[in-house]
């Protein structure tokens, strides 16, 4: 069986009210997917993000010239090679080729991988706290509430782009709006310093309910993880940018960080994003995917943690929720698969056992101007 058409989607939506993090202030969202079909008619779907000019131009001139006439089944060689020459793309290429095989031998993704752990995935909903409106703390109230009305149990909040006293008392009420009934991640995307992140440290001692404070120090700064993780009251997580398995090797040997936050879309391949989670089971850490910016990718993340050994005994606890993005973002509906009561139902059909908005793909399709 091999590769006989490659079909490119990039998509484009502007944000009415732009929203963002502490690193910055995000004006569109944008998506890229792509069909294989092979020789026997049959489709696999990928996805991958970067810059659309650049991911288009790459797909148009290289990728997809070099990847027609190939073997369906030589799947790592063709990665390792697209990878060399754009590793975001790489990702989409990888979960194309991963379905088409699993499609093929009429599996599902999570069979074509050793068989899953369990039926369900949890989810936490994913905010982008802040916008340019000065009434962002009310905006933000709102959107939580609303999540919480939807079923959800878990959520992630964003600090570290504004004063720590802004963010404490933004973090304070959503405490109070949801008296502390739903679990809290807080997301300080490599703002602080550790005198800056130790400020958390008492307000946060005095909440139950923190699953974990992620990436308040700069990634690369691993001793100072290490110190700041003896002195921390909740668990550390990060690493959602690192490229490769290999390099969560010092976090793990310094003891750095309590849960990895690897990403589909930003490492090697999917061999290497499992690896990873694997990895954090090895040196006894928990996982918690990054997905922010997929939706293909994401489904992905749910396959992977439901084929993941449990890191704990607790029946109820015993997988780690992989990041939902709860935003304004149509295309988190291009895939009907959504949350109830904060769990994600892993899709049983062959492949990824669920078929895209193929309307959404050409309604969103992008115009090919710069933006
Ligand atoms: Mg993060």
């Amino acid at each position: 069986m091999h590769i006989e058409r490659i079909d490119t989607f990039p998509l484009f939506y502007r944000l009415p009210k732009p929203y963002g993090d502490a690193n910055g202030i995000k004006k569109y969202r944008v998506c890229y997917l792509i069909r294989i079909t092979s020789s026997e008619g049959i489709e696999g779907w990928g996805e991958c993000a970067d810059w659309l000019p650049t991911l288009h131009l790459g797909f148009q001139e290289r990728i997809i010239p070099y990847l027609l006439g190939k073997s369906v089944y030589e799947r790592k060689k063709i990665v390792t090679t697209v990878h060399k020459w754009h590793s975001r793309a790489a990702a989409a290429v990888d979960m194309a080729l991963t379905e088409l095989a699993a499609k093929r031998a009429g599996l599902t993704v999570c069979e074509l991988w050793g068989g899953a752990y369990r039926e369900s995935v949890p989810v936490y909903a994913s905010f982008q706290s802040y916008s340019e409106d000065p009434e962002w703390p009310k905006q933000s109230l709102l959107a939580v509430e609303e999540a919480a009305k939807d079923g959800f149990t878990r959520m992630k909040l964003k600090i570290g782009g504004k004063s720590i006293s802004d963010d404490q008392k933004h973090i304070n009420k959503v405490q109070g709006l949801l008296e502390q009934k739903v679990e809290l991640a807080l997301d300080a995307n490599q703002s602080y310093d550790l005198p800056a992140a130790m400020e958390w440290n008492a307000l946060l001692n005095a909440w139950p309910n923190i699953m974990w404070l992620e990436e308040p120090l700069e990634v690369k700064h691993v001793a100072e993880y290490a110190l700041l993780r003896s002195r921390m009251c909740v668990p550390l997580a990060g690493g959602e940018n690192v490229k490769a398995s290999v390099d969560y090797i010092p976090i793990l040997t310094e003891h750095a960080f309590d849960f990895l936050t690897p990403d589909p879309m930003h490492m090697e391949s999917l061999d290497d994003y499992r690896h990873s989670l694997q990895l954090a089971r090895d040196f006894g850490l928990r996982a918690t995917p990054h997905d922010y910016d997929g939706v293909l990718a994401r489904l992905y993340s749910l396959f992977a943690q439901a084929c993941l050994p449990p890191w704990s005994k607790m029946e109820s606890n015993s997988i780690e929720p992989v990041e939902w993005d709860v935003m304004d973002n149509p295309f988190t509906s291009l895939i009907p698969v959504s949350p109830c009561q904060g769990e994600v139902r892993i899709p049983q059909g062959a492949g990824i056992g669920v078929e895209i908005d193929l309307d959404m793909l050409q309604h969103y399709r992008w115009d090919g101007n710069s933006y």
